[in-house]
């Protein structure tokens, strides 16, 4: 039975099935009924008229009776006969009827039946009323049968009335078991058809609407509903292949839409999630942003890629703690993080962004070492609950984030629509940085470097860019431009062919060459700088190759070993920029620098600010102490020369004493320099 109600099919055919055979029902019970009542109501009709009859008959009797009572008193005997006869031919009459209706009524036996020979009977009250006969004894015998009759009429009556209302009263009660059986099979199906629209109702279509929703989320792509058990057989049979669809789909979801190794959302999601996000999010406002560890590479380099992914773990972690449940985290690229908060008060983006930027400072550990990163950001606020495109969101973002690493690194910058000029003139310029080439766009330029001991002459050799646009492109913008599109390795071998083919021409000078990071980590550089000394006879010791505390050598070994083999070569190694990054003093500790560059920043303040005096003694206390030159760039003022020259500093360099010159007017420089000095002096 249980089974029955449990199928849809079945409950619903069993349903009408019933409801069909309430209405046979109905109708056979009305049918039959009906026959009944007219059964009935013939019999009634019939017993009326038989009643009907038998009151006619007793009146004829009666009459008959009366006129014989009179006759026998009378003495007007025509009328009296005439009487008689009416009266004995009505009794006849009614008698005839009633033997043709087939009554039972008039069963008689012949023997003592008082209405046999009535003419007779006639006969013999008119002859005693003409008093010819009988007397006395004639009389009595004639009111005998008279009263005979009349008894007999009487009980026909009685029974005639008996009858008709035997007849009455099952008519009644035949309507009366008409009418209940009617109302009895009419509430049975109504309570039926009830009974059905009530389950129809409360069972059957909330869980056919439940099945319908559970449908319709999984195609809108809703997989964390847990699809809920159905009584139903047909949608029990459904939910059970539905929950490992939903499952099975949720789990190449995860596969599909999770970074393995962080297990975090991945792009996909990320764009899936955030559009969800930002759509129902009407009159909120949101911060969407890009976060890219600063130097990661330096961290796959000096602690292994394992140590890097675990790195790229911890920090989206942290990340996501500061979100809180409210903020989606997704890993969308190799050190790269994009984040979507929503935020109480316009503006708050860059206070997040901040937070966020303040909580990577915190060191990291791995295994066995304890890491400093910092991270950069993009940020883009906007309003929820307008139709978005997130892709163009996470390239602001991004723009944002160039932006951030273009600034030093370490911070958050707001997306503003200037940047997309701003990128795509970067973009344009790498692309026509690999024609400049060709193009002889490229050359090289001098600035001089003074020593403050002995009369050294000594440039640092510097490119130059002159685009066919934009005029002369700053080398603080085009080599990162060239690192990042993988042509620094020619640009720095171009730049050395260059530099070294104009040194060949000074044989009584020194010359410091800059290097990018990346060229130390290319194979066979340092085999490429030697050739290129030979093929210019130039001692390795006359130069000094400058390399930026961005390089983070103390980490990467193979830069370590490059330089370290450069120096045994001959080469001298000079830390250029010394004094921007924190990653300094660990430096000047793992490898011996023949000369430290203070940057210009060290050195302009001095004179205004008391501080930075003492920091450039330091820095140079420092450089001394490790045995190496200490070189203060930026002079561009005659005012720095002493405060520098006190602080101890070995050679001076800047705009004061000259501007980087061109090739050709490298020798009259320091002709006309040498010749001022022994002027002055
Ligand atoms: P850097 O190696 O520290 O070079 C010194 C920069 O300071 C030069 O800018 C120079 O023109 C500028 N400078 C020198 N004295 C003064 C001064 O008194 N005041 C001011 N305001 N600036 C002064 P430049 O040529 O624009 O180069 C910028 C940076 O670009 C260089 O910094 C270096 O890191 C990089 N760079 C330049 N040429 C090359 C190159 O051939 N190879 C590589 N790898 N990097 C280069
Ligand atoms: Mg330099
Ligand atoms: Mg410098």
């Amino acid at each position: 039975m249980g089974r029955f109600f449990a199928s849809l099919e079945t409950r619903l055919i069993g349903a009408l099935c019933l409801i069909a055979a309430l209405s046979v029902l109905l109708q056979v019970v009305t049918q039959r009924e009906a026959f009944a009542l007219r059964k009935e109501s013939e019999a009634l009709i019939q017993m009326s008229g038989l009643a009907e009859n038998a009151e006619q008959f007793s009146e004829a009797v009666g009459k008959l009776r009366m006129a014989t009572n009179r006759g026998l008193v009378a003495s007007n005997a025509s009328s009296t006969s005439d009487e008689l006869t009416d009266a004995a031919i009505a009794i006849g009459d009614q008698l005839a009827r009633l033997r043709s209706s087939g009554t039972s009524l008039y069963d008689l036996p012949e023997a003592s039946n008082p209405f046999a020979d009535l003419d007779r009977h006639v006969a013999a009250i008119l002859e005693v009323q003409s008093g010819a006969a009988g007397g006395q004894k004639l009389i009595a015998r004639i009111e005998k049968r008279n009263s005979a009759m009349a008894r007999f009429a009487d009980e026909l009556v009685d029974r005639a009335r008996a009858n008709r209302e035997a007849a009455q009263k099952r008519l009644i009660a035949s309507i009366e078991r008409w009418q209940l059986l009617v109302f009895g099979t009419g509430l049975v199906t109504i309570l039926v058809v009830l009974l059905v629209l009530f389950d129809i109702l409360r069972n059957i279509l909330p869980a056919i609407r439940r099945m319908h929703g559970h449908l319709q989320g999984l195609a809108e792509g809703d997989l964390d509903q847990e699809i809920g058990t159905f009584r139903l057989k047909e949608l029990k049979a459904l939910s059970g292949p539905l929950e490992t669809f939903r499952r099975n789909a949720k789990a190449v979801k995860n596969l599909a839409f999770s970074d393995a190794a962080t297990g975090l959302p991945n792009r996909r999601a990320f764009q899936e999630d955030v559009g969800r996000l930002l759509a129902a999010g009407a009159g909120r406002r949101f911060a969407c942003m890009v976060i890219d560890i600063d130097r990661f590479k330096h961290i796959n380099d000096d602690y292994g890629h394992a140590a890097g992914d675990e790195l790229v773990r911890l920090i989206g972690e942290r990340m996501k703690t500061i979100l809180g449940s409210e903020g989606i985290i997704a890993r969308v690229g190799g050190d790269e993080f994009a984040l979507s908060m929503p935020l109480a008060a316009r503006g708050d983006a860059v206070d997040l962004a901040n937070r966020l930027v303040d909580a990577a400072c915190a060191p990291f550990s791995l295994g066995a070492y304890s890491v400093v990163v910092t991270v950069s950001l993009g940020v883009v606020e906007l309003d929820g609950g307008e139709p978005v495109d997130i892709d163009e969101i996470l390239r602001n973002a991004d723009m944002a984030l160039y932006a951030s690493k273009k600034n030093g690194r370490n911070c958050a910058t707001p997306f503003s629509p200037s940047m997309a000029e701003e990128r795509a003139i970067d973009r344009a310029l790498e692309k026509d940085l690999e024609s400049a080439f060709d193009k002889d766009q490229l050359r090289m330029v001098y600035q001089p470097i003074h020593s403050v001991q002995d009369s050294t002459r000594e440039v640092e050799a510097l490119v130059r860019w002159k685009h066919p646009e934009l005029g002369e492109v700053p080398p603080s913008t085009f080599i990162p431009a060239a690192e990042r599109s993988g042509l620094m390795v020619r640009l720095g071998e171009w730049i050395i062919q260059r530099a070294l083919r104009d040194f060949a021409h000074w044989p009584d000078m020194d010359m410091s060459i800059n290097l990018s990071p990346l060229q130390l980590q290319h194979d066979g550089f340092s085999t490429f700088l030697l050739d290129c000394c030979r093929q210019y006879d130039i001692a390795p010791r006359r130069l000094f190759l400058e390399v930026t505390e961005s390089l983070s050598i103390e980490r990467n070994t193979r830069a370590l070993l490059t330089l370290n083999m450069l120096r045994n070569m001959g080469f001298r190694i000079a830390l250029d920029d010394f004094g921007t990054g924190y990653s300094s003093l660990s430096m000047v500790k793992s490898f011996k620098f023949d000369r430290m560059k203070l940057d210009r920043s060290l050195v302009m303040d001095l004179g205004q600010d008391p501080a930075s005096v003492a920091v450039l003694e330091a820095a140079v206390t420092m450089a001394r102490h490790v045995g190496a030159e200490v070189v203060a760039e930026g002079i561009s003022d005659a005012h720095l020369i002493g405060a520098t020259k006190s602080a101890g500093c070995t050679h001076l360099q800047g705009y004061f004493y000259s501007r980087p010159i061109e090739a050709d007017a490298v020798q009259d420089y320091f002709l006309d320099s040498e010749a001022r000095a022994s002027a002055m002096a």
